[in-house]
């Protein structure tokens, strides 16, 4: 067992209490052991965040089984048959190929797995996702029947990790653009941005869902 950090209840409350009552918040507990997420769990959380599939699949085992599980981080390929049975949201959809896949696997299961297009809205070369316009092409495949065994529910994006708070609502805005124009096609519930730096931020550009992470747990190794 790991040793606990102090504060996480603490930490989690203020955050919530915050929080407007329609934003939901998926608690990222990448990197952190079973018995810590059960912390947050014992406050009545159940919604948690993790970006790694094979770290994901051993915390389902560990964990309750009423625990809504978000995957957040890219997925390859390969790996989706792994969480295909349990994941609640996968909200890194990437590419085309990903959506064939997770859609393959989600008959196979005979369920619907519920998923957000990851939208490339940050400067860096190094967040994943997809450009607006490749977005809209597929919720449109969407729309015409393609996908029959997912569920898009909306869009997720990350920020520039910058000081510069304007570049970050610009940022956001472009999002929360993308989203009306989707959402005047067809509703849709949940437009995932904001982190612990900048979830306020998020949450004024029209954010209804955040994933908070090291708010709640603590800080991380840095190359998590
Ligand atoms: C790690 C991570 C978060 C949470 O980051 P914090 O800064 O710890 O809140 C949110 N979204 C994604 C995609 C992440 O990988």
């Amino acid at each position: 067992m790991t040793e606990q950090p102090a504060g996480i209840e603490t930490n989690y409350s203020n955050i919530v209490k915050d929080l407007p009552q329609k934003v939901q918040l998926v608690a990222v507990s990448k990197t952190y052991d079973a018995v810590t997420i059960e912390r947050v769990y014992n406050l009545g959380h159940r919604v948690f965040g993790e970006n790694k599939v094979q770290e994901l699949v051993q915390k389902y085992n560990e964990l309750p089984k009423d625990i809504h599980w978000h995957l957040i981080g890219h997925l390859q390929t390969n790996k989706v048959k792994y969480i295909a049975e349990f994941i609640d949201t996968i909200q890194s959809v990437d590419s085309r190929k990903i959506l064939k896949e997770i859609d393959k696997q989600a008959e196979k299961y005979n369920r619907k797995i519920k998923v957000l297009l990851q939208v490339k809205i940050a400067e860096e070369d190094t967040k994943y996702g997809l450009e607006p316009f490749e977005a809209k092409e597929i919720f449109s495949e969407y729309l015409n029947g393609n996908y029959p065994n997912i569920e898009i529910n909306g869009l997720m994006g990350m920020a520039t990790f910058t000081d510069n708070e304007a570049q970050v609502r610009n940022e956001f805005a472009l999002l929360k653009k993308l989203f009306d124009e989707l959402y005047a096609q067809k509703p849709l519930s949940i437009l995932s941005m904001g982190m612990s730096n900048d979830y306020k931020l998020a949450i004024e550009c029209g954010a209804t869902s955040v994933r908070i992470g090291s708010a709640i747990f603590g800080s991380r190794n840095p190359e998590n």
